[in-house]
């Protein structure tokens, strides 16, 4: 058999983790070195050269993304599906284990999952019931309070309290918000981790059964695991047989703040005494990319140390834009894309990176304008829009009415007249007596002590339910969708409430879900574990929110936080946004920790780049709500000078307006001034008024200028 596609295309340290035949391995290596083509040619290796069964094989990703890619990859390897090879994310993996031995882990066998938007409300919900003050206990914290308990493998019974008060309060929370998932059937994120890991811990057969099946289990970005999935990879690994094979990077480690530990490679190193590969060679982006990326990382210090070379040509400068402001930033933007789409190039090599999902507006608006085709990853993705949570939670409700989440989301939506007083009154009653909503509503219907519009209102909200849920055996899912959209009003509730234009996107976000619904195809995993149609749908939609979105614009521009983009690589790269306060985010420049974390982030969106890099930041930024004057951050000085330069606002991108007001002594467009240092120019542009109003000037020697009104002493020439 030849193989030797297997191997070829690899250098000698990739071959030799590649075809390593004994023991654990680490491969600690930079961006863009290989580690992920070295876990993908390693699985084909193994099954192709090695036998090893496709069963026998676990590899873990970060995102779904990655995973289906990773798929992708080894089947065109191989040339075969890879069927019976399980590649997911650490949470897709439990979920599965988890259905397959519901009962084991104390769960109802149709749980579904309750993702963070649901869970905050619960959250908020359970704050409430225990007549807690919000402000004392504000149901974000406690979440996170919640969830990192969770992510450690901490359980309410063993958190160490000292009698702090606060402390106990909160662990009380913890343990009656967990309650409530219990009684309703849900499962929120960590728990689908932390279940796993209790019921593997717990039941020698079932783990046993693991140990046996997995002889290799393969994980990418290590460095971002957190301390139960470690505990989980130890589980696994338990068993003589097994044999783990992790690759990553900690100059890469960006979760901290959600409690992955880097601190994992060491004890990895220590624990499993792996063979250390290293790879040096950098096959992504030019020598000027990585060498400025290098140079920022290497502010950093605690960093485990890294050659990264390449061989690549010395490649463009990276470019930096000063723009006026952020709507200017946005234009740059645009108006570089279209520079790189004339120029022949496909959309879907440009990646545009940013901090937070807030940022992605601005340039969504400006590709609009421009009609270039575009997909956002991350934000409010598809699964997530009001909406179509809406639709999906009668489905849950359908599906599981024990679902208290889901009959809290859809109870009064559309308005009914069930009012809080009403839902409250259930709430106790389902309290009281250990019942889901959905029991104790029937439960007082029974009783008859409700009012005349809570008794009709609350029955006919019952009888819609179970009239679906009696079709539900017959209609298919896509069938389904659409009857539980025309028969809730959903759409004239949202078409009375909102502007049309509002209300027509949500209805076209509807008939998406309905389209969703109809295509859905059932992975034959999720078949073989016995799962309806619908708990397969709505497992993907909670686990998967977003990765439908899009799928007719294979070809189209990346829009991203820099968290998402991690793995991924793209022609052309830009990092938007590189002001002190946005990127070092604000909290975390008072912290050292967090600051190296930022700037490993920093480290993470420029090694994306593969041929050009834009760094771009806007002077000023209207965030929430307010203007700011923000310094460029830390990083973009970070960078040597001769590897950049520096681009000043054309006047072909930022927008002559002409002041409102001149009374208050603004120069007039197109008038002369005389400037002390810069001497005489001509006036560009003005935009604003008053002190704060900013001046560009075309000086005759000096150049174009950007002057705020206040600071510059202007005289008419
Ligand atoms: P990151 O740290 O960003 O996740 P990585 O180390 O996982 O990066 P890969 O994504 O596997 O790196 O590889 C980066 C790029 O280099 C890919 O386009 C890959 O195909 C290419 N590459 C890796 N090794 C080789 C090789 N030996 N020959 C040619 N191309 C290679
Ligand atoms: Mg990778």
């Amino acid at each position: 058999m030849d193989v030797s596609h297997l191997i070829d295309d690899l250098n000698d340290a990739q071959r030799q983790a590649v075809t390593l035949d004994d023991g654990h391995c680490l491969v600690l290596a930079g961006a863009g070195s290989g580690k992920t083509r070295v876990l993908v040619h390693r699985i084909a290796w193994l099954i192709q050269v090695e036998h090893v069964s496709p069963m026998a094989v676990l590899a873990v990703t970060f995102t779904n993304k990655a995973a289906n890619e990773m798929r992708g990859r080894v089947e065109e390897l191989l040339q075969i599906p890879s069927s019976g090879l399980w590649i997911g994310t650490f949470h897709g993996i439990c979920h599965r284990i988890l259905r397959l031995h519901s009962a084991e882990a104390n769960l109802n066998p149709t749980f579904q999952i309750l993702d963070s938007d649901d869970q905050y409300r619960l959250v908020r919900r359970t704050i409430r019931e225990m007549q807690l003050d919000e402000g004392e206990f504000p149901p974000r914290v406690v979440q996170g309070f919640i969830n990192a308990r969770k992510d450690d493998g901490v359980r309410p019974d063993h958190i160490e309290h000292n009698g702090n008060p606060l402390t106990m309060q909160m662990v009380e929370i913890y343990r009656t918000y967990q309650g409530a998932c219990e009684r309703s059937g849900l499962v929120d994120f960590a728990e689908l981790m932390l279940r796993t890991v209790e019921l593997l811990r717990d039941n020698p057969n079932r783990l046993r059964h693991y140990q046996d099946r997995f002889a290799h289990v393969m994980i990418d970005e290590f460095q971002d695991t957190n301390t139960l999935q470690y505990a989980l990879v130890k589980l696994l690994a338990g068993g003589a047989k097994t044999r783990v094979f992790v690759v990553g990077d900690d100059d890469q480690s960006i979760y901290g703040w959600r409690g992955a530990r880097v601190e994992n490679v060491q004890h990895f190193v220590e624990d499993f005494k792996p063979e250390i590969v290293r790879l040096e060679q950098n096959y992504r982006s030019t020598r000027t990319i990585l060498e400025a990326a290098n140079r920022v990382i290497d502010h950093n210090d605690d960093r485990m140390g890294k050659n990264l070379w390449t061989q690549g040509e010395q490649g463009e400068p990276v470019r930096i834009f000063s723009a006026y402001n952020e709507d200017e930033e946005a234009e740059f933007v645009v108006g570089r894309i279209q520079d790189w789409l004339e120029s022949g190039r496909n959309p879907s090599g440009v990646g545009v990176l940013y901090r937070s999902n807030a940022q992605s507006r601005l340039f969504e608006q400006a590709l609009l304008r421009a009609d270039i085709p575009y997909r956002v990853y991350g934000g409010l993705r598809f699964f997530e829009r009001a909406e179509v949570r809406d639709a999906l939670g009668y489905l849950r409700l359908v599906h599981n009415p024990m679902d208290d989440a889901a009959f809290e989301r859809v109870v009064n939506v559309p308005a009914r007249g069930i009012g809080e007083r009403t839902v409250a009154g259930l709430r106790e009653t389902a309290r009281a007596e250990d019942l889901s909503l959905w029991d104790a509503t029937r439960r007082q219907l029974a009783a008859g002590n409700l009012t005349g519009r809570a008794r009709n209102a609350l029955g006919a909200f019952v009888e819609l339910i179970e009239s679906l849920r009696a079709e539900a055996g017959e209609t298919d899912l896509g069938g389904m969708m659409q009857k539980i959209i025309r028969r809730t009003d959903l759409i004239q509730h949202y078409l009375a409430r909102e502007p049309a234009d509002r209300a027509e996107a949500r209805q076209e976000n509807l008939d998406e879900l309905v389209r969703a619904a109809e295509s859905f195809d059932q992975s034959m995993e999720d078949e073989q574990a016995g799962l309806s149609m619908t708990a397969s749908f709505l497992t993907q939609a909670a686990l998967e929110a977003g990765e439908h979105q899009g799928e007719k614009w294979q070809d189209c521009v990346q829009l991203m936080t820099l968290h998402s983009a991690k793995g991924l690589e793209f022609p052309l790269v830009f990092l938007a946004g590189m002001e002190e306060g946005l990127f070092p985010h604000q909290k975390s420049v008072e912290e050292p920790g967090r600051l190296s974390e930022e700037r490993r982030l920093a480290y993470v969106g420029m090694t994306r780049a593969m041929e050009l890099l834009y760094l771009s930041y806007a002077e000023s930024r209207r965030l929430h709500g307010q203007t700011m004057f923000g310094r460029p951050s830390r990083f973009v000085g970070e960078l040597p000078p001769e590897l950049i330069e520096d681009i000043r606002p054309q006047l072909n991108v930022s927008q002559a307006r002409a002041p409102r007001d001149s009374g208050g002594g603004l120069p007039a467009l197109g008038s002369r001034v005389r400037h002390a240092k810069f001497g005489a120019g001509t006036v560009l542009t003005v935009e604003g008024q008053g002190e704060n109003a900013r001046i560009q000037i075309n000086f005759d020697d000096a150049g174009q200028k950007w002057l705020v009104a206040g600071y510059a002493t202007l005289e008419p020439e």
